[in-house]
C-alpha cells in the first residue's frame, strides 16, 4: 500500500526519460483525449489511412481480381499471422489471421474435443473461469449441447481443484477483460496437461499487452484479438494458433474452401490445407486484413525499440503508478482496486471497483475527455467496474496522472451525481 503520491513533474520526467515515447508518434490520439479504452478498441495508427485508401484505390478499384494474387490477398491471412506470432511466442506458419475471436474459438474448442475424444473417449468436461469473457462461455455452451459435453464454471481459485481426470480441456482468457488479472499460462498449462486437459487460450487481452510465449508453455490452442492492443480497427480480424503437434489431427468444423488444399480446383470433396492454412473458413475481408496488417508493422517498430520485454515494463510502470494514485488521492471515495497488485499477476490495464455510481463516474470523466469503460457486476459473484486499459504504445505518464487527477475532481465534487450521467447507452 502506498502513501506517498507523485508530481506532475515527476510524471512528465518519467515520459522524459521513456525510452518508447517515440512510438506514441505513430499513432493518432485526438488532440486533448485521454484515451484508456485500447483494450477495447485500439487507436489508429498514422499510416492506416493512406494505405487502406491505396487498397481500396488500386487493389480493388483499378486491378480488380488480379489483386488476388498481385497484390498478395490471397496469402495476406498468413503473412499478417506471421506478424502476429512475433508476438505471441510462435513460430512461422503457425498462426492465421481471420474470423472473429468468437468464431475462432468455435474452431479451436471443436478441434481440441475432438482431440481429446480420440484420445479419452471418457472426458466430457470444459472447464472455464465463472467470469470468463462472455462470448467465450456462449460458444463453450452451444459446442457442449451439440457433443455432449458439460460447461463446468468455477472461480480463478477454485480451478486447480476442478482440474480432475474428467476434465478434456481447460479453457481460459489468459487475461481476465474485468479484473486485469493474468494466469501463469505455463503453470496452468502444466496442471491441466497433468490431469490428461487440453488447453485454449484467448489472448484477447494478451497480444500486444503482455509477453505470452505459446510454444514456450506448450499450449494446445489460442485465439485473439485484432482490434484491442493492436490496433486493427473496428471488426479487424482476429487470429487463431495452433500447436503443431496437433495443427493437422482433425478438421476443424467451418470446413470452408479457404481451408480447402487447392481451393481453385473446386473439387466437390473437402480436403483440408496442411498446417494452419485449414483453420481459414471463407474469403477474408482483405480491407480490415489491410488496416490490420498495417497495424501490426506499426506496432513492431517496437522491436527495434526492445520489444515486448520494454514494453511490459513500461505497462507494469503505468499500472503501478495508476494504482498507486488512486490509493493515495482517492483514499476517501471507497474505491476498490480489481486488478492485482502483484505484477506477475496482471495484464495491462486497472479496474476499479465500487458499490454505487460506477457507470455515473465513467461518463462525467468521458466528458472531461478521459474515457475509460464501465463493467457492469452480477451483483453476487461480481462487483461493478471502472475500466482503464493503460496502453504502453502510446500512453504517457502524464496522461495516467491527470487522469487520477480528474476521477479526484468528479469525486471531490460530486459532479458524477449529476442526472445526465446515469442514462445507460447501447454500448457501455
Ligand atoms: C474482446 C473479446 C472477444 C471479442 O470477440 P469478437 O468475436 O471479436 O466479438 C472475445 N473474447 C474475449 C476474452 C475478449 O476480450
Amino acid at each position: 500500500m502506498h502513501t506517498q503520491s507523485i508530481t506532475l513533474a515527476e510524471c512528465l520526467a518519467l515520459d522524459q526519460a521513456d525510452s518508447l515515447r517515440s512510438l506514441r508518434d505513430l499513432y493518432q490520439v485526438p488532440e486533448g483525449l485521454i484515451y484508456l479504452d485500447g483494450n477495447s478498441l485500439g487507436v489508429l495508427p498514422k499510416a492506416t489511412p493512406a494505405r487502406v485508401a491505396a487498397a481500396v484505390a488500386q487493389e480493388w478499384g483499378q486491378d480488380l481480381i488480379k489483386s488476388w494474387n498481385s497484390a498478395g490477398w490471397f496469402q495476406m491471412p498468413l503473412l499478417v499471422g506471421n506478424k502476429i506470432a512475433r508476438l505471441i511466442g510462435a513460430e512461422e506458419d503457425e498462426v492465421v489471421a481471420a474470423d472473429s475471436t468468437s468464431i475462432n474459438l468455435f474452431k479451436v474448442l471443436s478441434a481440441a474435443m475432438s482431440i481429446s475424444e480420440a484420445d479419452h473417449p471418457e472426458k466430457k468436461i470444459i472447464l472455464s473461469e465463472r467470469t470468463n469473457f462472455p462470448t467465450d462461455l456462449y460458444i463453450a455452451e452451444a459446442l457442449c449441447k451439440e457433443r455432449g459435453f458439460t460447461l463446468k464454471l468455477v472461480e480463478a481459485d477454485e480451478l486447480e481443484i476442478a482440474l480432475q481426470e474428467d476434465v478434456a480441456v481447460l479453457m481460459l482468457t489468459h487475461v481476465n477483460y474485468r479484473t486485469g488479472a493474468m494466469f501463469n499460462m505455463l503453470a496452468m498449462t502444466a496442471a491441466a496437461h497433468n490431469v490428461g486437459a487440453l488447453t485454449v487460450w484467448d489472448l484477447a487481452h494478451s497480444a500486444g499487452a503482455v509477453p505470452v510465449d505459446l510454444n514456450g508453455s506448450e499450449a494446445d490452442f489460442a485465439v485473439g484479438c485484432g482490434y484491442k492492443y493492436l490496433n486493427g480497427g473496428p471488426g479487424a480480424p482476429a487470429f487463431v494458433w495452433v500447436n503443431a503437434m496437433h495443427t493437422n489431427r482433425f478438421w476443424q468444423p467451418l470446413s470452408g474452401w479457404w481451408g480447402h488444399s487447392a481451393p481453385f480446383e473446386f473439387t466437390s470433396d473437402y480436403q483440408p490445407a496442411t498446417g494452419i492454412a485449414r483453420y481459414q473458413c471463407g474469403t477474408q475481408p482483405i480491407l480490415s486484413l489491410t488496416a490490420l496488417d498495417t497495424a501490426l508493422d506499426t506496432f513492431l517498430e517496437v522491436e527495434k525499440l526492445g520489444g515486448m520485454p520494454a514494453l511490459r515494463k513500461k505497462s507494469l510502470a503505468l499500472t503501478g503508478l495508476f494504482m498507486r494514485l488512486v490509493q493515495v488521492e482517492l483514499s476517501a471515495h471507497e474505491f476498490g482496486i480489481a486488478t492485482p497488485l502483484d505484477e506477475e499477476m496482471r495484464g495491462s490495464q486497472v479496474s476499479l471497483t465500487r458499490s454505487e455510481g460506477a457507470y455515473a463516474i465513467v461518463q462525467a470523466l468521458i466528458e472531461r475527455g478521459v474515457v475509460g469503460d464501465f463493467r457492469a457486476g452480477d451483483g453476487k459473484f461480481q462487483a461493478d467496474i471502472l475500466r482503464f486499459g493503460l496502453t504502453p504504445m502510446y500512453t504517457r505518464f502524464v496522461d495516467v496522472w491527470h487522469a487520477v487527477r480528474h476521477l479526484k475532481e468528479v469525486m471531490d465534487s460530486n459532479e458524477w451525481q449529476q442526472p445526465r450521467f446515469s442514462h445507460k447507452k447501447a454500448v457501455t
